[in-house]
């Protein structure tokens, strides 16, 4: 096992990790040992949460030394990919193997477990999150055990066990589904004014397989939509809005050489689904995040009430993307038992500032039933978290039952999650 004596940041370089050293363990039985003999452990995924989730005053872990495992059952299609893995090195294996993820974020660089734990999200009227295609999870528990959930076994229960926060254990790996290889047209189109976009949600989300509306809220305007159409499918029919005339980048000013290959052009999911492409920037690189996922029958009332406050967010932000994502049944996941609008802010790294006009949002979307991505920047508190999502009980105690001396709970938990007796 490797121990680093190191100060860390998360990718945005606004939360440095408390821990003074990273452990790196080099084999699952070496995590048991570690776990068995640590009173608090967090695991750090790729670090690309926004917030404290993965912070811990006691043992700080990193999966990346396990051995890199993506063991494929063609014919089962499924896959099982070890805790460390990140989206990247599976979506490559999965396309060299005829397979495909159904759905991926608007980046590969994040870690499959960090990002299914706090309910990570692409785009698509009848795409779910990326946790809704996991089937099993493996865990190491805090006495050092093993533990198994899975969807087949668990039922219910294990619709608490994919968005978990970390809280659980520590994922040593999931079982995925996975899908037949497709390919996938990106087409970008420019200048969609909100007033078009009244009375034709709908028609807009659904004219492609994954669609991103993006605005500065310089303007009641979208200056970009992203449409991401299965290749053996129509091209899109956007007649609100003029095709771009070249590569473009979400984030006004920044180069398209980061993005992925647009213009119609077919390529692999994997090269078309996220807007970023593996080894480049993703974003803008000096940022900080927020994301609001409301029932999508809000998702107009919703943005009419942010053109409302455009002139405090415009200042602070570099860009805001709007999706959807098919409900599902996890019991943390934002979009549970709803489909949902996901309203995204790339600010600028000004963190006070940020929270200024958080506080000033939050309040003008909470009557449209917000629930903040677990991994960006809110100041939702415990009480409003509890009362959006109905599962937390159930969470409460499946977390008791799987991790009774707490070893998993964190600052972040702690304030966010405070534990009650399940009874
Ligand atoms: C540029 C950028 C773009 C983004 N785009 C999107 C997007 O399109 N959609 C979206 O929904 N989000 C997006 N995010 C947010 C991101 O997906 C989440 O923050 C996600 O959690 C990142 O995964 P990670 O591995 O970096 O997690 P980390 O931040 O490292 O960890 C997140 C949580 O998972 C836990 N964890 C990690 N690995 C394990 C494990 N093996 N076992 C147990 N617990 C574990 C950690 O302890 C922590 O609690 C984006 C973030 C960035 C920086």
């Amino acid at each position: 096992m490797r121990t680093m004596r190191t100060t860390r940041t998360n990718w945005a370089g606004n939360i440095t990790f408390s821990a003074q050293r990273v452990h790196r363990p080099a084999t699952v039985a070496e995590l048991r040992s570690l776990i068995a003999a640590s009173r608090r452990v967090r695991v750090l995924g790729s670090g690309h949460s926004f917030n404290d989730i993965a912070d811990t005053d006691g043992t700080l872990v990193e999966l990346t030394g396990l051995p890199p495992e993506i063991d494929i059952d063609t014919a089962a299609r499924t896959v099982r990919v070890g805790g460390g893995v990140r989206y990247a090195e599976l979506a490559q294996r999965l396309h060299d193997n005829g397979l495909a993820l159904p759905n991926m974020a608007s980046l590969p660089h994040i870690s499959v477990a960090g990002s299914v734990a706090t309910g990570t999200h692409g785009s698509g009227d009848r795409n779910g999150g990326l946790g809704t295609c996991v089937s099993a999870v493996e865990l190491v528990t805090g006495d050092g055990g093993t533990a198994e959930l899975s969807r087949d076994k668990d039922g219910d229960r294990f619709d608490g066990a994919v968005v978990a926060l970390g809280a659980l254990g520590v994922v040593t790996a999931l079982t995925l589904d996975v899908v037949p290889d497709f390919a996938v047209r990106q087409y970008v189109f420019t200048g969609l004014e909100l007033a078009d976009l009244d009375g034709r949600f709908d028609a807009i989300t659904g004219a492609a397989y994954s669609v991103s509306l993006f605005t500065d809220w310089r303007a009641p305007r979208f200056r970009q939509v992203w449409l991401k159409q299965l290749a053996d499918q129509p091209p899109p029919d956007v007649p609100w809005a003029a095709p771009a005339t070249g590569p473009a980048h979400p984030v006004p000013g920044a180069d398209p050489v980061h993005c992925t290959v647009q213009q119609g052009v077919p390529g692999p999911w994997h090269e078309r689904l996220p807007h970023f492409r593996p080894g480049f920037t993703p974003s803008s690189g000096a940022e900080l995040q927020s994301e609001y996922l409301l029932p999508r029958e809000h998702a107009l009332p919703a943005l009419h009430a942010l053109a409302a406050i455009a002139a405090e967010i415009a200042p602070l932000l570099q860009i805001c993307e709007v999706r959807t994502v098919a409900a599902d049944r996890q019991w943390l996941s934002p979009a549970y038992g709803r489909d949902t609008v996901a309203l995204h802010f790339t600010w600028v790294p000004d963190t006070p500032a940020v929270l200024r006009v958080l506080t000033l949002m939050e309040q003008r979307l909470a009557p449209y039933e917000p629930r903040p991505h677990w991994g960006k920047v809110f100041t939702e508190d415990a009480a409003g978290l509890r009362a959006r999502y109905p599962r937390m009980a159930d969470f409460d105690a499946l977390a008791a039952e799987l991790d009774p001396a707490r070893t998993f709970r964190n600052a972040y938990l702690d304030r966010l999650l405070p534990a009650r007796d399940p009874s």
